[in-house]
């Protein structure tokens, strides 16, 4: 893989974020043209031949005429990459979120944050829960994959499905998950938490309902 950047700077106002994005690439968003960002990547195929690509911009999915161009010459380099984009942009191009995992965006990461309204809110992200939700829809119907942007980390909390059964919610993007981990409802339907390492075969669900604060540490590799 390989990485390759073509716009710096953000127009959003993330609470989180902000003002070191702008302190660091200014406040206007500064985007090389499309016949730049093909050359390099010509280039750099023809050096290194690697098989996929991450497009590092914060928010590639922006400037719906660049964006534009940019499929219609992409096909010639034709890796498939990660990118980012947010979920309100996604709620509104559909379209162009369509074309542009036809010519190679096939993990596309979302900075959902949050399950909670009042949190975004509170983040200023600018988006709702509603278009977390239909973003993740939107995605899902181009057969790409989501990659949740929110710190890399899932943080639960109990609750009951409308039959009255223990499930988990996370806060970040509001999906609900069964004991074994498997996601029932929400952005990431379909998908399954990766089995925690720990000390022996207890389940580590089963512990950490009584031991809430358990911490897991990786083992040193011998
Ligand atoms: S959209 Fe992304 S890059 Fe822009 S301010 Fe928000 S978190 Fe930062």
């Amino acid at each position: 893989m390989t990485t390759v950047v073509t716009a710096r700077g953000c127009p959003y106002k993330c609470a989180f974020c902000q003002p070191l994005e702008n302190n660091h690439f200014g406040k206007a968003l500064r985007r090389r043209s499309v016949d730049s960002v093909i050359a390099e990547l010509k280039q750099i195929k023809t050096l290194y031949s690697p098989e996929c690509l991450m497009i590092h911009d914060d928010t590639f999915f922006l400037q719906r005429r660049w964006l534009e161009e940019f499929i219609e010459k992409y096909p010639e380099i034709g890796l498939p990459f990660w990118a980012a984009g947010r979920a309100d942009g996604i709620c509104k191009n559909p379209d162009l979120v369509k074309c542009l995992v036809e010519v190679g965006w096939e993990l596309i990461s979302v900075g959902f944050e949050s399950g909670s309204q009042r949190i975004l809110d509170k983040l200023k992200k600018g988006t709702t829960i509603e278009q977390n939700l239909e973003s993740a829809e939107i995605i899902k119907s181009t057969g790409a994959k989501i990659c949740i942007d929110g710190k890399g980390t899932l943080s639960f909390e109990q609750t009951d499905d409308d039959a009255g059964s223990l499930v988990a919610r996370d806060r970040e993007t509001g999906t609900t998950w069964n004991v074994a981990g498997h996601a029932l409802a929400g952005p990431l339907v379909g998908t399954t938490l990766s089995p925690a390492p720990h000390w022996n075969q207890l389940f580590w669900f089963s512990w950490s309902t009584f031991k809430p604060g358990t911490r897991v540490h990786q083992a040193d590799p011998a």
